[in-house]
């Protein structure tokens, strides 16, 4: 199974929440273990200008391509802003576009990054800067691979980037399974959003999952769906406060590919956040993500 991937996803931030190194040990981690070859990585090129614009006001792309945020337009991101930073989000919006198109080949396509599902067509907020799933669904609308996309957002916090910028539109139906009591606030309505409480463990997860992913799917009919593997509904998540397992996440990857198998629907798999106490969790949990997907990938698992 091929997987998109590039080394300058990461933005070294250092002592920063957001853990931009695990994008490498993830990586690293799945090689070892044999998950995937090095050849089967493949690097992506930057989303071109254009294909942001398809999400994104021209004149937002232009401030961040030349330096022209204002300070509260980066406090909002919640990043430091950087030539870097730029390169990288142009890189993953690409990667997610790639990812994609590996998708109507193989079943799955991976983006090893991805999924900033809190940014708007006109500012990022929640450390993410491009909405690299939105890029990528219109993209794949604009080269007529499909009509109708589905968002299924796993992570703990809300996906308001995604409802605001598909809210409205009949093409694209979006999901999130989110903690109520938690950052964005406010939440514009998603076509689906599921409110947990504080503290919902395995169980119940993974039962209001499969109903939610079962409605959605019957309800919908996608021609792709676009999963938002959050590692942050983890229990041991600094910015979540859920209580999922590692095996529960793990159970929660396998239904979303089981389902989405069982109606041969392509999946796109992106990452989105994930901030363990111990950055080798949030590594464990999003390459558990990536194992999951090599056994429901045509292409199969890489041999041992
Ligand atoms: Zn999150």
């Amino acid at each position: 199974m091929k997987v998109v991937y590039s080394d300058q996803y990461d933005l070294n931030l250092g002592n920063h929440v957001f853990p931009s190194s695990k994008y490498r040990l993830i990586k690293e981690k799945l090689l070892q273990e044999n998950v995937i070859r090095p050849e089967d990585i493949v690097e992506p090129a930057p989303a071109t200008d254009d294909d942001v614009a398809l999400v994104h006001d021209r004149n937002y792309i232009w401030k961040l391509k030349s330096a022209k945020l204002s300070y509260v337009e980066v406090l909002r991101m919640e990043v430091p802003y950087s030539d870097e930073l730029v390169r990288a989000v142009w890189l993953s919006a690409g990667g997610s576009i790639l990812a994609g198109r590996h998708a109507f080949e193989a079943g799955v396509g991976v983006n090893i990054g991805g999924g900033f599902h809190h940014a708007f067509p006109d500012h990022g907020e929640g450390f993410c800067v491009l909405h690299d799933v939105a890029i990528a669904i219109r993209r794949l609308q604009k080269d007529h691979v499909i009509e109708r996309a589905m968002t299924f957002d796993c992570d703990v916090h809300q996906g308001n980037g995604t409802a605001a910028i598909f809210g409205g539109d009949e093409t694209v139906y979006t999901v999130s399974l989110h903690q109520e009591n938690n950052y964005p606030y406010p939440k514009p309505p998603s076509d689906l959003d599921v409110n947990l409480h504080n503290g919902v463990r395995d169980t119940e997860y993974l039962a209001v999952l499969e109903e939610s992913l079962d409605k959605a799917l019957t309800d919908f009919d996608p021609q792709v769906v676009f999963y938002l593997a959050g590692a942050d509904p983890y229990q041991e998540d600094q910015l979540g406060g859920l209580k999922l397992t590692l095996q529960g996440l793990e159970h929660r990857d396998r239904m979303v590919f089981e389902k989405t198998r069982a109606r041969k629907i392509p999946v796109v798999v992106t990452f989105a956040g994930g901030y363990a106490r111990h950055v080798a969790d949030t590594v464990r949990i999003h390459s558990t993500t990536v194992r999951v997907a090599t056994e429901f990938a045509d292409t199969g698992p890489a041999e041992e």
